[in-house]
């Protein structure tokens, strides 16, 4: 089973964006209850009922909480009801070890609600525009701009500062094809966004970015001269979000595209496994050590986050598992100081950001590319422990 998402830009009539802001409302309204009872009330109420607090205990109390309010029970409860699953998911993400603990949801940056795909019909109005049915909302138009192949698992509606979109997510039959493509390493750089085992460069459109960038700097220091709660600060917050939301999209756009290409040219990738959460967590400073080096620390956390490696490795994950190829995380350690002719570790050996020159073997190359073919080679060969030890057992074995 193959799950993919369809998302296209709605165009609602004013009603139907205000009941868009309502639903994202209350939908995160009983999100944010339902987070704060499991954090604060789990004790009391397992020393009331003997149980934990669940999906089906907290779906009970939603039942109770639409009674008393009427502007709650005016919103979809299909809707409230998938915003507590969101909820029992992340909770279970967080005790598996997958997440941080939850936290709440924000207005402008979480708004979205979801139907179940029974309920919402779409249908073709001509080439370019349909139509989709949304519970209690109505029919809603949007840009048709590609086909929603597989069964409608669900239908989300989010907004941004770019608009309302929906997205459909569905459920496709896929058996994934044996991939013989060949294997590639790609070391993820700050200067240069990909660097290929095969020598080649994917540079985020930097130019682009940075102008951006430095306008939502510009932005921020506007807002933050505007005074707390009149109409000029809440016009400039907007005017930041656009900017915000477009260099998400440049940024959600390249990656689709270079990921796309890799997986379809490749049969294994190989990426380091990189702990960028840890990095950019230190650069606000600790409290014994506040803010040594936030300065330059700050610029190349931006220049991480920018280039969202997260990101990329989660579409390069699903694209190339569709095709039958693989993705292997190897070690990050040495990785920049390994040759890769000759598998020599030394500092030395990197010679400035930009080269590398082996001392030992006097092999020179770009040091991002040494790096990928390093990474690369990690990828590809197990391990020396694994080669010299437990396969030469079970060889034994089956010989025997
Ligand atoms: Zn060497």
């Amino acid at each position: 089973m193959l799950n993919r998402g369809y998302k296209f830009r709605l165009y609602a009539t004013d009603e139907q964006e205000t009941l868009f802001g309502q639903y994202a409302g209350v939908c995160r309204l009983v999100y944010n209850l339902g987070l704060e009872q499991r954090r604060n009330w789990w004790r009391l109420f397992r020393a009331n009922t003997g149980n934990a607090i669940s999906y089906p205990s907290q779906a009970r109390e939603l039942t109770a909480l639409r009674a008393e309010f009427d502007w709650i029970a005016a919103v979809s409860i299909i809707c409230q009801q998938q915003a507590l699953r969101d909820l029992d998911k992340a909770f279970g993400n967080f005790f598996a070890g997958r997440a941080d603990y939850p936290t709440p949801r924000k207005r402008g940056l979480n708004d979205a609600f979801r139907f179940s795909g029974r309920d919402c019909q779409w249908h073709k109005l001509n080439a370019k525009w349909a139509t989709v049915k949304l519970p209690k909302i109505g029919e809603v138009k949007f840009r048709l701009t590609r086909a929603i192949p597989g069964t409608i698992k669900n239908v989300t509606v989010t907004g941004d500062a770019l608009g309302w979109h929906v997205v459909f997510s569905t459920e496709v039959e896929h058996t994934a094809p044996a991939n013989f493509g060949p294997a590639v390493g790609i070391d993820r750089g700050v200067v240069r966004t990909l660097a290929l085992s095969d020598g080649t460069f994917r540079d985020m459109p930097k130019e682009r970015l940075n102008v951006l960038d430095r306008r939502a700097r510009k932005q921020a220091r506007k807002l933050a001269k505007c005074k707390r709660g009149s109409n000029r600060r809440n016009a400039a917050r907007k005017t930041l979000a656009r900017t915000k939301a477009k260099i998400a999209r440049v940024r959600l756009h390249w990656n689709h595209e270079r990921t796309t290409e890799i997986a379809a040219t490749h049969g294994v990738v190989a990426l380091e496994a990189l702990k960028t959460k840890s990095m950019t967590a230190s650069a606000a400073g600790k409290v014994e050590e506040p803010g040594r080096k936030v300065r330059q620390k700050a610029g190349l956390n931006r220049a991480i986050l920018n280039n969202a490696w997260h990101q990329f490795e989660a579409l390069l994950s699903y694209k190339i598992a569709e095709r039958g190829g693989e993705l292997r995380k190897v070690n990050p350690a040495y990785t920049s100081q390994c040759c890769a002719e000759c598998g020599t570790i030394d500092k030395a050996s990197r010679e400035s950001q930009a080269n590398f020159r082996c001392g030992h073997c006097g092999h020179t190359a770009n040091a991002d590319t040494n790096a990928a073919r390093s990474i690369l080679r990690a990828g590809t060969q197990p391990a020396p422990r694994i080669a010299v030890g437990r396969p030469l057992k079970r060889e034994l074995k089956r010989v025997a």
